[in-house]
């Protein structure tokens, strides 16, 4: 089988730690294995662009891996191209990258290695939200630049006790962030998904469901996204819902950058109505260098990494080969349910909304 991997130029930090697994120059660790049983394996980073070497080879790719860290961007248009390909594996988690209606309308399977980072971006969402609220960047900023003026960073300071924190999506992401958040002592710690917890899973960490979005917005002093990115939840952060959130509330995002309207929340921040936006996904990946939330004030950006720690690497790795996802394909075996985001036509996940359970 041909079997193409879209992955992240490593560069010099590819030579400097062979465990920088995700990179085109170590392949996710695959080559030997695939090709000891006769397959085709060719790595790309080139992947946007009708003459990009992915678009090259998809007319006879059986097996398309990406990463959400740099997405092959498989499109209406290029599903038509990918005539033989079956199966479509995001080596990481969500594969909003992928458009899951023309897999179910082409019969390619979607997997992702569900669960491989979700410690990894549970931990990043916790930093982002103490690193705004403490006002960490401009302080450290301060330093390195000679300063040393406590009023101009005091001035923005604050302490996450008593404050109300809200999780869109309480799944495998989002309630880790409300495990961690509990020894803050926060106010109240808020979710809203569609999906309930377990009554046990919610007195664990002292959670309460709000149901209406508007009464979720209305009563958190921060926000973190924690939901996939599907038609539903595209530009759920509008300009409308901004206006919802309490003034000087701030946002973390490292759901994907798309869920939150672009120019909207350029405004809200710029105004102040939002204190502060942190995250790592952004609308379009590699972000271009004019993105405005590059520069926007109180913006704790970062490139895409959260889920690529180097622990994060090696158990998504892990996940792609053996014994779970190629292995079980080229042995015929079924995929772990949890994998599996469309197959036979259908989207199996319940994470993407809830009427495509339907
Ligand atoms: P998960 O499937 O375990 O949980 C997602 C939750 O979101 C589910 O409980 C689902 O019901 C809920 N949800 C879906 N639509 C919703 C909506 N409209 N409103 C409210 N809740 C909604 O997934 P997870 O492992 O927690 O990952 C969540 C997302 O985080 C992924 O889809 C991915 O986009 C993102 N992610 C980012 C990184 C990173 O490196 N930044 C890494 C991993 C995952």
């Amino acid at each position: 089988m041909k079997i193409v991997a879209v992955l992240y130029p490593g560069g010099d930090a590819a030579k400097e730690q062979p465990g920088l697994l995700g990179c085109v120059e170590n392949e996710l660790g695959l080559r030997q294995w695939l090709e000891s049983q006769g397959h085709t394996y060719i790595v790309t980073h080139d992947k946007d662009g009708q003459d990009s070497e992915l678009d090259r080879n998809l007319p006879d790719t059986d097996i398309l891996i990406s990463t959400p860290f740099h997405p092959a961007y498989l499109t209406p248009e290029r599903f038509q191209k990918a005539k033989k390909l079956k199966l479509a594996v995001t080596s990481g988690v969500g594969s909003d990258h992928i458009h899951l209606d023309s897999a179910r309308e082409h019969g390619v399977t979607v997997v992702e290695c569900t669960g491989s980072n979700v410690v990894s971006v549970a931990e990043t969402a916790v930093m982002s939200i103490l690193v705004l609220i403490k006002n960490y960047i401009p302080a450290h900023q301060q330093i390195v630049e000679g300063g040393w003026k406590v009023s101009e960073i005091a001035k923005r300071a604050y302490d996450l006790e008593d404050k109300v924190v809200g999780t869109v999506g309480a799944g495998r992401i989002g309630f880790r962030i409300l495990q961690r958040l509990k020894p803050f002592q926060c106010k109240k710690l808020l979710y809203f998904d569609y999906q309930q917890l377990a009554p046990e899973l919610e007195k664990e960490v002292g959670v309460e469901r709000v149901e209406s979005f508007e009464d979720f917005l209305s009563q958190c002093d921060i926000i973190t996204i924690n939901c996939p990115l599907y038609d539903t939840t595209k530009g759920l952060f509008d300009e409308k819902a901004l206006s919802k959130m309490k003034k000087g509330a701030y946002i973390v995002n490292t759901a994907r950058g798309a869920i939150v309207d672009r120019e909207a929340l350029v405004k809200a921040v710029n105004s102040g109505h939002i204190a502060g936006y942190a995250g790592d996904v952004w609308d379009v990946q590699p972000a271009p260098q004019d993105h405005p939330w590059r520069t926007m004030p109180n913006n704790g950006m970062t490139p895409h990494y959260s889920g690529t720690t180097l622990d994060a690497q090696r158990r998504y790795a892990q996940g792609t080969k053996a014994s779970e996802i190629l292995e079980a394909f080229f042995q015929g075996n079924p995929f772990k349910p949890q994998d599996v985001i469309v197959h036979g036509g259908k989207v199996a996940s319940a994470s993407y909304g809830e009427k495509k359970l339907a």
